[in-house]
C-alpha cells in the first residue's frame, strides 16, 4: 500500500497502517526532501521555532492520542490571553465567541461602538436556502461590525479567507445548523461557551517542547521502526487503476519509475490530487481541483529579552483586515509558550503573519521588505520600543491552506461519489473536512481503514 503525500493526513494514514492492521506493507512517497509538509520548524538565533503550524487544538481527541501513541507529552500555552488589535488599539479578545458570534454582545463594549453592540444586541433571524458565507450569515444576523472585528480576523486566522466568501457549513457547522434550524446564534454561542467552561479550563490547544514541526520527524521514525518506509524527494506524477490496484508513476519523464501497490491513500492538496485523479475519475478530479488555496508568509523574530518586554504580555493579537494592515495577526510565541521562553531566558521570540486568500501584493516583496513590514507593524501594534531583531526567518507557503468556498461539502461530496466504489483508494488532508492538524490526523486514519477495507472486501 502506498501513501502520496508525507504531511500530517499522509503520515497519520501511515501510521494507522502499521498500528492498526499489521501485516500490510506501506511506503509513503513525499515530493519535497522532507516530510511534514505544513508542520515545520525553521532556526531563528540559533533557536529551533516552528514557522509554519505551532499549535493544535486538544479539544479534540485525534492530535493528543497521536501523542500518547508515539509516547510524547504535550505541553500547553501559558493563560496570557490575547487581544484584537482594532482602530488602533489593543482589546481584549471577547471571551465566549463561537468563531466571532458572541455569547454575550455586551462582552463586545471596546471593541465595537455603542451603536455596533446594540445592533449585535438585537439579532435578526436569517433564512437560508442553502450553504451561505459565514460572513454574509453573520452580518445579516448582528451586523457588519460583528463580522468585519471579529469573525474576519478569526477566519483570518484558521483559514487565512475572507468571513464573506468561506462556507458556513463547512467552516463553522454549528452556526449554519443552528440558522438553518430557526435558532439564534448567540444562543448557539452560549450553549458551546456553556459547554467549554464545563471543562473545566482544560486546556485548548497543546504542542511539543521544541514545536509541533517535531512531530512529523518523530512520527518518521516510529514509522520507520514498525517497518513503514517514508520516502523524501519522490513526486508521483501520475496515477492508474491496474489489474489488483495501482501503479504509481515517479521520476523524471526521461527516466519514470513505477511503483505497483494495491492499494492507495492520496494525501497531497487538492491541485496535486486533482491531476492524480484525472485520467480515470474525471468528476472527482474536476470538483477537487475547484478547492483554491491561500498563499501566506510567516515572519519570525528574535529580540533580546532585556528590550522586549512588551511582547510579554499576551499571546499575541489578530488584525481585523478593514484596518488596512499589512500583517494578519501576531503571535508572542515566548509568551505562549513557556518551553520557549525557559530555553532561551535571553530571547523573545515573536511571528507574524501576512496572506490571505486572494491577496498576492502584499507577498510579492522580497524577504528584507515583508520582515521590515512586519516590525513597522509590530512596533505600531504594540505601541512600545522594540529593538531591531537579533535574527529574523522568513517563511513562504505558497498554497498553505484551502479555501472552504461557500458550496465545499456539496464539492468535497461529489467528489468523493466520483471515486469507483470498488476503488481501493482513500483521500485525506486538509482539503476535506477540516485544515485543523487533529482534522488531517482523522481524515488520515480514516483513509487508511477505507483502503483496508476495501482491499479486504472479495
Ligand atoms: C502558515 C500556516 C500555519 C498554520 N497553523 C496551524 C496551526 O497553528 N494549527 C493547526 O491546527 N493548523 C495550522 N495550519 C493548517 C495545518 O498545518 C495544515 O492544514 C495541515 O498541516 C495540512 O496537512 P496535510 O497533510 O493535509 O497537507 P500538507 O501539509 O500540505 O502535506 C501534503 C504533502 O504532500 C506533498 N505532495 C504534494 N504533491 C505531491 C505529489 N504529487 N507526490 C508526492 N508528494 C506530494 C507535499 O510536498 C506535502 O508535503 C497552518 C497552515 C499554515 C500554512
Amino acid at each position: 500500500m502506498a501513501v502520496i503525500g508525507g504531511g500530517i493526513a499522509g503520515l497519520s494514514a501511515a501510521w494507522q497502517v502499521v498500528t492498526q492492521h499489521l501485516g500490510n506493507e506501506i511506503v509513503v512517497l513525499e515530493g519535497s526532501p522532507r516530510v511534514g509538509g505544513r508542520l515545520c520548524s525553521g532556526q531563528v538565533a540559533g533557536q529551533t521555532v516552528d514557522v509554519g503550524a505551532e499549535s493544535m487544538l486538544v479539544r479534540r481527541p485525534e492530535g493528543l492520542q497521536l501523542l500518547a501513541e508515539l509516547g510524547l507529552t504535550p505541553v500547553h500555552p501559558a493563560k496570557v490571553g490575547a487581544t484584537i488589535w482594532s482602530r488602533g488599539s489593543q482589546q481584549p479578545m471577547p471571551a465566549g465567541t463561537l468563531m466571532g458570534v458572541p455569547s454575550n454582545p455586551s462582552t463586545l463594549q471596546g471593541l465595537l461602538s455603542a451603536d455596533e453592540v446594540a445592533r449585535a444586541g438585537a439579532e435578526q433571524p436569517v433564512e437560508l436556502k442553502g450553504d451561505i458565507a459565514i460572513g454574509d450569515l453573520v452580518e445579516r444576523a448582528l451586523g457588519p461590525a460583528v463580522v468585519d472585528r471579529l469573525v474576519e480576523p478569526l477566519l483570518g486566522g484558521v483559514y487565512a479567507g475572507h468571513a464573506r466568501s468561506l462556507s458556513a457549513q463547512a467552516c463553522v457547522p454549528a452556526l449554519y445548523q443552528a440558522a438553518a434550524q430557526g435558532e439564534s446564534l448567540v444562543a448557539t454561542a452560549q450553549r458551546a461557551s456553556a459547554a467549554a467552561s464545563q471543562n473545566g479550563g482544560s486546556p485548548v490547544f497543546g504542542g511539543l517542547p521544541g514545536g509541533i514541526g517535531q512531530l512529523p520527524e518523530l512520527l518518521v521514525a516510529a514509522l520507520e521502526q514498525r517497518g513503514a518506509r517514508v520516502r523524501t524527494g519522490v513526486v508521483v506524477r501520475d496515477l492508474t487503476r491496474i489489474v489488483g490496484g495501482w501503479r504509481l508513476t515517479t521520476g523524471p519523464t526521461r527516466d519514470e519509475q513505477h511503483l505497483d501497490v494495491d492499494g492507495v491513500v492520496i494525501a497531497s492538496p487538492a491541485r496535486a490530487t486533482s491531476r492524480l485523479l484525472e485520467g480515470w475519475a474525471p468528476g472527482a478530479a474536476a470538483a477537487i481541483g475547484e478547492v483554491d488555496y491561500a498563499s501566506m508568509a510567516i515572519v519570525t523574530y528574535a529580540f533580546d529579552a532585556a528590550a522586549s518586554r512588551s511582547l510579554r504580555g499576551s499571546s499575541g493579537f489578530l488584525v481585523p483586515p478593514v484596518d488596512g494592515h499589512d500583517i494578519k495577526a501576531a503571535t508572542f510565541s515566548s509568551a505562549k509558550w513557556p518551553w520557549l521562553s525557559r530555553v532561551r531566558e535571553d530571547l523573545t521570540v515573536a511571528r507574524v503573519s501576512f496572506g490571505r486568500f486572494g491577496d498576492v501584493a502584499s507577498l510579492q516583496r522580497p524577504d528584507h521588505e515583508l520582515a521590515g513590514a512586519g516590525l513597522a507593524d509590530l512596533r505600531r501594534a504594540i505601541d512600545g520600543s522594540l529593538p531591531e531583531p537579533r535574527d529574523v526567518h522568513v517563511q513562504r507557503w505558497g498554497g498553505g491552506l484551502p479555501q472552504y468556498a461557500v458550496g465545499h461539502r456539496a464539492r468535497i461530496d461529489h467528489a468523493r461519489a466520483g471515486i469507483p466504489g470498488d476503488a481501493a483508494l482513500g483521500l485525506a488532508g486538509a482539503a476535506y473536512d477540516g485544515v485543523g492538524i487533529p482534522a488531517c490526523i482523522a481524515s488520515g486514519r480514516a483513509a487508511a481503514d477505507l483502503v483496508v477495507t476495501r482491499l479486504r472486501e472479495p
